[in-house]
């Protein structure tokens, strides 16, 4: 019964991968898809890559229509710095919980309490608070970023805990945020310390959107791309992972030798898990949902992105 359950979706997986070569053509579409995504998107993407990779594959593609696969602010920024284009989102539900920690209102009242302190933000925000911000950074380029700052007060936003993380490479004051991921933030000492002990030949490499105490632990610590990297290039053979299980396609197709172990079950972003291949072709077909970023809003944000890209 469970083969033939199975037989029947890997059918219709196939009917569905067929469809979208077609419509791909027929729209002139690139399919961008996040490290995060599931395995079925993942294996269709013209690009895999993290939040910034893609926002800057979407600038400089000369497709007509983009289809961001992750969540809603990745089509943001996606949108922001192609705003010529169609950006389409294959479910619009795929929302980020830390994005939505941080609202407009409550950062003006933290700007108004620290005047000469300067705004540097997280990628992973809305399209809103960007255009707030003096400038944005990812987990790759945080410190450098914060290091480059005229000021000697910083207002960080979203994620405490990268925001943890920075503050030990920087003598500026941060004022930080209360925002995490929910995701990352799942990770506990307990976890790994568990896992280290079962597995103790493998290395631990960690996201700082973890908590500060599970950050510590780690062999390697960097963003997503950072830690695809470095596995591929280690040496080692095993690994326990502290970033969210969709990054197990990009490890085990660099590296189809190695052991790639969670450090949990809980590493799954439900959010990301949302776009599925069926509403992938069927945002194509219909040609929503499609991304709006008011154009007034778009152009302050553009500017806090751009600044980030100047950072050497
Ligand atoms: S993994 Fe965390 S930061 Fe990324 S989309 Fe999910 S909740 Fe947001």
């Amino acid at each position: 019964m469970e083969a033939l359950a199975l037989e029947r979706k890997a059918e219709q997986n196939r009917e569905l991968r067929e469809r979208l070569t077609q419509l791909k053509k027929e729209r002139n579409a690139i399919i961008l898809a996040h490290y995060y995504q599931r395995d079925e998107i993942q294996e269709v993407a013209d690009f895999r890559g993290d939040s910034f990779l893609l926002a800057q594959k979407a600038a400089q593609t000369d497709a007509e229509v983009i289809v961001f696969c992750g969540v809603h602010f990745m089509g943001e920024s996606a949108k922001i710095l192609a705003p010529n284009k169609t950006v389409l989102i294959p479910d619009e539900r795929a929302g980020c919980p830390m994005a939505d920690m941080v609202n407009v209102e409550g950062l003006r009242k933290v700007k108004a309490e620290h005047p000469k302190a300067k705004v540097v933000t997280y990628i992973n925000s809305s399209a809103e608070i960007k255009a707030e911000t003096d400038i944005c950074c990812t987990s790759a380029n945080a410190v450098r970023v914060i290091n480059s700052v005229d000021a000697d007060e910083i207002i960080w936003v979203p994620d405490k805990n990268l925001g943890h993380y920075v503050q030990q490479h920087t003598d500026k004051k941060m004022i930080i945020w209360e925002g995490y991921c929910n995701t990352h933030d799942m990770l506990t000492v307990k976890d790994v310390v568990e896992m280290k002990a079962k597995y103790p030949e493998a290395e631990f490499v960690v996201h700082p959107e973890c908590r500060p105490e599970v950050v510590e632990l780690g062999d390697f610590i960097g963003s997503t791309t950072a830690i695809l990297e470095y596995c591929k290039n280690s040496t080692s053979k095993q690994f326990i992972v502290g970033t969210e299980d969709g990054t197990g396609y990009q490890l085990r197709l660099d590296s189809p030798d190695k052991e790639f172990i969670f450090a949990t079950k809980f590493l799954v972003c439900p959010n990301m898990k949302v776009n599925n291949l069926k509403k992938l072709v069927k945002c194509l077909e219909t040609m929503s949902p499609q991304i709006y970023v008011p154009p007034v809003i778009a152009d302050k944000a553009r500017s806090s992105l751009e600044r980030m890209l100047q950072v050497k």
